[in-house]
Parts: structure tokens; C-alpha cells; sequence
């Protein structure tokens, strides 16, 4: 394993631009673009293999012996040369001691006769075939059973799980708890792994008040939305920094980049990102020359304002909180993994019945809040209003309708995407 800090790539100023002429985006462009775009920003480092759980491959991981490493025995019974059986009733004698698991038998098992042996034992010498004890009479001296018994019946053969030198994990891939013992038992004590993706948060209106627990006029509203996209990146085993709550202000904004910059990868703002007066977030973010506003066909949302603030990724999202977790889901969601090193991700999703009725125009893609009801079909949430929050709770998931146009009725089938496919 290489020790040198890898450098991460910096993106261009202009990077996030849109070709000339390009009026909407289609979600499908936007989210190409990004993928082309975006490359791991974090270093790697090597921990115990028992202390990944969540973290990115950084490098393929490559089998130090096989699993399992010589051949054995699948079942309690007796093992024996195959060879030396046949059909009907066999009667071999058994040889002085035993093989178990983790205790080789020291010698050779001569052809004809058999030997005890335990499950996870080797395959002595001589041995090649195990009859499973509940098929044997045995009275401690012979064993007896029904021929013919298959070659090598209930025995492992040495790397037939994997082979030493064989790719077991590759680059990329996020360690789960199968991984840690699929890892170990190859002898791959440590991982060469990306640190995880450091990503701020940062919320901004006038309107808001930061804190949960304040009481405010009916001019304010709580900020949903921060504590929204923290515990999202958190559930998506990322790193999620609180970048707090700053006023339509340039200056206060500023000065939330300028922290954020210094101590995270990307920025997910929410609020202002349109073009606007009160619109401080892009006018800010154009001051920068790398702001790109993509006007996204898409609803909800509006235009995702993309930026760079000193360096680092900053993904503008609509404030409105169903526009921002659906962008946050819908884009975020994939970039954030590529820039975390686990590469582009698509959202699990699966064809099913639609348990409602809409009759979708040409032009833009759909998100509809959804969930399944007792028969495997698709119900919406009774109102699209943007600001509906209840919505976005009441469902567990999305209905994706297309850019084109639809006619849905019950029975016809719709993509669902379920949040936590995402
Ligand atoms: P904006 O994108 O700033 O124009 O905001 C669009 C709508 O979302 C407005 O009704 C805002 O009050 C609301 N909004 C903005 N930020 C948040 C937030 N953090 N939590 C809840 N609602 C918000
Ligand atoms: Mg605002």
C-alpha cells in the first residue's frame, strides 16, 4: 500500500459552466455534467479493516490467501478416498483419531480405510470425500454407509470461496458489515481508504430563525432545512458541518463561505439561489466568475446555483424545503458520492403500479412525493404545493414521471424511488 498523500484534483473556475445557448437543462444533462465534472476530493489514509464500516475503498482489495485456504470438510462424518469405493453397502475401517477444525490430522489416511472428521477440518492426506454421519452406522472401529457416495461429496475445495491474488472489493466500494468479514478472513487486516467527505451546510433568509427553540413573530419560520441536510449527509455516512444560519446579507454570507471553505470538501446552501433582489446567495456566488446558475427542468426546484468558493464545490439549493430535498436527493446525492470516492451512484428505484391520476405535460421531469400503499402501488401525497413539509414526510419515497408527457391513471406503471434507495 502506497503511504504518500494522494493530491486531490482542483476543479476549474469555470468548471461548472453550461455550454452557450443552453437555456434548460434537462435533469438527465444536469446530472451527466456533474459526472463529468466532479472527480474524489479527499485524501486516503489506512485503517483496521475492523474500524471501516462506511468508508471508501481508495484502492482494489486483493485477497492475501484463499478462503477458505486448503480444502475441508463441509459436515460432521467420516472422510475418505474416493477412489477406493463403489455401489451398496460400504464398510471401511476407521483409522486412530480424528480431524477437527483447527486440529490437522498428523497422518495419511490409507485407501479403504476412513477417518472421523468434523466440519472445518482439512482434508487429511488421502482424503477426498466426506459421508455425513447421519447416513453412517459406526460402532468406534468401522464406519458404514450407502454407495455410491459423489467424488468429493460435502468437502470444500482450497479457494473455491475466493483464490489467493483474486480482486475481493474494488475501489470504490463503501465497507459494510459482510465486507469486514469477507476482508479478514482473506488476511486483509487493513484497508487503504478515502476520508470521508467533509460537507457543510448553510442556510440563509431573513425569515429564519436559526434556533429551534426560539420563539419568533409570524414574519419567521423555523430553519428546517439545516437540520434537513445535516442528518441526510449523516445517514449518507458523510461527514455533515454545521455552516449555521446567515442573514440576506452579502457580507454575512461571505463570511459563512470564507469558514465553510476553510474546513469542508462542498457546500449545500439553501436559500437565494435564484436571480431574485433578495437573491444574495447567487449574486454573491457570481462575484466568485464560477457561478452557474442550471436552469433545471425540473419540479420542484428552480435553478441550482453551482459555484466555486475558494476551491470547493458549492451546490445552491431553492429554500423552499420539498425543492431542497428533492435537489439535495435527486443531485447531491451522486455527487457527493464521486467526490467521496464511491463513484457516481444511481438511485435504486422499481417499476409500480401508479394508485393515482395525473396528466403530466411535455417539458420538464416530475418528482412526486409517494409512497406504497398495501398493494405494491404507488399513492401521491394529495397536494403538490411546494411548500407542503408534511408531504415530504407523509411519503417514503418518489414517483419519477418523465421529461415528456404522461397520462397517468391507476394500473399505469411509474418509476418509485424510495428515500433510502438514494
Ligand atoms: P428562497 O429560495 O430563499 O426564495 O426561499 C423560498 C422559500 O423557502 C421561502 O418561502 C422561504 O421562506 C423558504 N425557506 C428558505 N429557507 C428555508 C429554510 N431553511 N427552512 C424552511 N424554509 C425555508
Ligand atoms: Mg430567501
Amino acid at each position: 500500500m502506497s503511504e504518500t498523500p494522494l493530491v486531490p484534483p482542483r476543479l476549474k473556475n469555470d468548471c461548472f459552466a453550461m455550454p452557450q445557448g443552453v437555456d434548460w437543462v434537462k435533469v438527465d444533462e444536469a446530472l451527466a455534467r456533474l459526472r463529468d465534472i466532479l472527480s474524489p476530493v479527499t485524501e486516503v489514509e489506512t485503517l483496521p479493516t475492523a474500524d471501516a464500516r462506511g468508508r471508501v475503498l481508495a484502492e482494489d482489495c486483493v485477497a492475501r490467501r484463499s478462503n477458505p485456504p486448503a480444502a475441508n470438510s463441509a459436515v460432521d462424518g467420516y472422510g475418505f478416498a474416493h477412489a477406493a469405493t463403489g455401489d451398496g453397502v460400504q464398510n471401511l475401517p476407521l483409522v486412530d483419531g480424528r480431524a477437527a477444525a483447527g486440529q490437522a490430522y498428523a497422518g495419511e489416511v490409507p485407501a479403504g480405510s476412513a477417518i472421523r472428521i468434523l466440519t472445518g477440518a482439512i482434508l487429511p492426506p488421502g482424503v477426498d470425500t466426506v459421508v455425513l454421519e447421519e447416513d453412517c452406522a459406526t460402532d468406534g472401529n468401522r464406519v458404514a454407509f450407502d454407495g455410491p457416495i459423489k467424488p468429493n461429496a460435502n468437502t470444500r475445495k482450497a479457494g473455491e470461496d475466493v483464490a489467493k491474488g483474486e480482486v475481493a472489493l474494488e475501489k470504490g466500494h463503501v465497507i459494510r458489515p459482510p465486507d469486514i468479514a469477507l476482508l479478514t478472513a482473506l488476511g486483509i487486516a487493513e484497508v487503504y481508504v478515502y476520508r470521508p467527505l467533509r460537507v457543510g451546510v448553510l442556510s440563509t433568509g431573513d425569515e429564519l430563525l436559526s434556533d429551534p427553540m426560539a420563539e419568533g413573530g409570524a414574519d419567521k419560520i423555523y430553519d428546517a432545512n439545516r437540520p434537513m441536510l445535516l442528518s441526510l449527509i449523516e445517514s449518507w455516512g458523510l461527514d455533515a458541518v454545521d455552516l449555521g444560519h446567515a442573514l440576506d446579507d452579502e457580507a454575512a454570507i461571505r463570511q459563512r463561505l470564507d469558514d465553510g471553505a476553510a474546513k469542508v470538501d462542498v457546500i449545500l446552501t439553501s436559500g437565494g439561489a435564484s436571480a431574485g433582489d433578495e437573491d444574495h446567495v447567487s449574486r454573491l456566488l457570481k462575484s466568485t466568475g464560477s457561478l452557474s446558475s442550471w436552469r433545471i427542468a425540473l419540479k420542484p426546484g428552480r435553478p441550482l446555483a453551482l459555484a466555486l468558493w475558494q476551491g470547493v464545490p458549492v451546490f445552491g439549493f431553492p429554500g423552499n424545503p420539498v425543492a431542497a430535498f428533492v435537489c439535495a436527493l435527486v443531485f447531491a446525492r451522486p455527487a457527493l458520492s464521486l467526490l467521496g470516492g464511491a463513484g457516481w451512484r444511481e438511485p435504486t428505484s422499481f417499476v409500480v403500479a401508479a394508485a393515482f391520476s395525473k396528466n403530466k405535460k411535455p417539458g420538464r421531469r416530475e418528482y412526486l412525493r409517494a409512497r406504497l400503499n398495501k398493494d405494491g402501488a404507488a399513492e401521491v401525497f394529495r397536494s403538490e404545493g411546494s411548500g407542503r413539509i408534511s408531504g415530504l414526510s407523509w411519503a417514503e419515497g418518489l414517483v419519477e414521471l418523465p421529461d415528456e408527457a404522461i397520462n397517468v391513471t391507476p394500473g399505469v406503471p411509474v418509476k418509485f424511488l424510495p428515500y433510502s434507495g438514494f
